[in-house]
């Protein structure tokens, strides 16, 4: 879905003051992630690389796919766009949380009689890489440089599309941080949230602090597009920000109103210049930065 969030609590509302839509969806984000205790994970998570000198963690709809592939599954196997771009709203708005309104859409799929695999053969059909990725990620790969994805997504329907795209071989290689899902004997399916306790379904965060917190921590680029990307903004090292066609953009918006030093990037191939030079020495992090294009 369209990568936006929000909080629901009353106190929330109550402080929600902007207009703007992406304004409410930065302070309902704000307020959670400033007052909630760190909520717990209901999924097990990769091993950290504690041994690398640089990792690449990435946000996979919209970032490393051309298309959002939940929003894809919503439109076409769902409710359609008109109400997923109203949940949308409703989450901007404040109005629901990140992961209520996912839920919803991704339930209005099973209620219209489509089973996972359908789902996974959808996306299969029709959901592209970055063209830049593979070039990417192979060079990370014969670098040392682990690349995990970061998805607010569901785990086996991101598996099925990556192994359909790079191959089963390359694909193995990636670590996926997400959301996984639960199938029933009647074929019905939801959704199962790392951390159900958390508006946005999975904190992303979550995924990259371990790393801050080692004695001798790589250096960390993540690449993202949308809100459900902000809070993990923070904690990158270099930060890459998808440029994104309909020239609406979130998460900078978000980087640009919080002072956050980021890179717009359009796709992974602009990104691997600046990757290069970062661990060939030649620049730092600092000179990448403020540089603020690919
Ligand atoms: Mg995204």
């Amino acid at each position: 879905m369209n990568s936006s969030l929000g909080s629901a609590t009353h106190r929330g509302h109550a402080r929600i003051t902007s207009l703007c839509p992406i304004r409410q969806a930065i302070d309902c984000f704000r307020m959670t992630t400033m007052s909630d205790a760190v909520p717990e994970s209901t999924l097990p998570y990769p091993p950290v690389y504690k041994d690398k000198r640089f990792v690449v963690l990435s946000d996979w709809d919209g970032t490393i796919t051309t298309q959002d592939s939940n929003d894809f599954m919503t439109d076409t196997l769902g409710y359609g766009k008109e109400k997923r771009r109203a949940g949308n709203l409703s989450v901007l708005e404040g109005r629901q949380t990140f992961r209520d309104a996912f839920r919803e859409m991704l339930e209005s799929i099973t209620a219209n009689g489509h089973s996972f695999d359908t789902c996974k053969d959808e996306l299969r059909k029709n959901i592209k890489l970055d063209s830049g990725f593979k070039e990417f990620n192979s060079w990370c790969s014969a670098n040392d440089i682990p690349v995990v994805i970061v998805s607010s997504g569901m785990a086996p329907s991101i598996r099925a599309v990556l192994s359909n795209l790079v191959g089963d071989e390359v694909a193995s290689t990636i670590d996926i941080i997400a959301n996984d899902v639960d199938i029933h004997p009647d074929g019905k399916w939801n959704i199962k949230f790392r951390h159900p306790t958390s508006g946005f379904g999975h904190d992303k965060s979550l995924a990259i602090l371990p790393y801050k917190e080692l004695a001798s921590p790589p250096l960390l680029f993540f690449f993202g597009d949308g809100v459900s990307d902000m809070s993990a903004a923070r904690h990158a090292d270099v930060l890459f920000v998808k440029q994104k066609d309909d020239g609406e953009n979130d998460l900078a918006a978000y980087c640009n109103r919080e002072g956050i030093k980021h890179i717009i990037f359009r796709d992974f191939s602009q990104a691997l210049k600046v990757v290069q030079s970062v661990v060939s020495g030649e620049k730092t992090a600092e000179e990448v930065l403020a540089v603020d294009k690919a």
